[in-house]
């Protein structure tokens, strides 16, 4: 059935649900159950936009080591402009809630103190496919896998302390901006 889906050449950041489908990591956020409760679905016609904002954090690591500046020029370069940033810090009750989904993970309470050890730049960035660019921009969140060239590659100096932060979808992009950034703290 997903080979009926076709992609429209006139407009590359359109997602055709076959390839939401076989995204195993689901960064579009599609249930693809609410799809079969429309009884005149047509699949033609099922397209669904990426998003062009994402959200990012340099971490207290990169701060620290007054990396902010090399790694905001890699990000400028490769075509995000900013539509928001600050310098703040978090406490760990704020980094907890921000990590909230870790909650389970054994690295949940380090990962948190690490996160308000210092100092971050928070920032929103624009570009077209900006969540699934940007991660490749900062490469895997192990350095020791990060692709040559990625930020992660260049600056982290652990797999906790790894320079920077990226969403992982449109949907965490809009919660984690949210998070940090009010309206009137935005370009228009
Ligand atoms: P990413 O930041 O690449 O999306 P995750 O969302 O899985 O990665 O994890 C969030 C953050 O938690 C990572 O960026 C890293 O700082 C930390 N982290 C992830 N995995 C580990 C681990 N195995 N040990 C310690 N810290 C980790
Ligand atoms: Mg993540």
């Amino acid at each position: 059935m997903s080979g009926l889906f076709l992609k429209n050449p006139n407009w590359p950041n359109l997602l055709t649900l076959k390839q939401i489908t076989e995204n195993s990591q689901s960064q579009y956020g599609i249930s693809l159950i609410s799809l079969n409760f429309a009884p005149t679905f047509k699949p033609t016609n099922i397209i669904i936009m990426a998003g062009n904002r994402t959200f990012t954090m340099i971490k207290p690591d990169a701060f620290e080591a007054g990396n902010s500046g090399a790694i905001l020029k890699m990000i400028e370069e490769a075509g995000f402009k900013i539509v928001a940033m600050k310098a703040t810090r978090l406490t760990p009750e704020l980094a907890g809630k921000f990590y909230e989904v870790h909650k389970a993970r054994p690295f949940y309470a380090d990962l948190c103190n690490y996160m308000s050890s210092g100092p971050i730049i928070a920032a929103i960035l624009e570009k077209d496919n900006a969540v699934e660019d940007f991660r490749t921009l900062i490469g895997a969140t192990n350095p020791a896998n990060a692709a040559e060239g990625t930020i992660r590659k260049i600056f982290a100096k652990s797999i906790e302390a790894n320079a920077v932060h990226g969403s992982d979808s449109d949907e965490n992009a809009k919660i984690e901006g949210d998070f940090y950034f009010s309206q009137l703290e935005r370009v228009l």
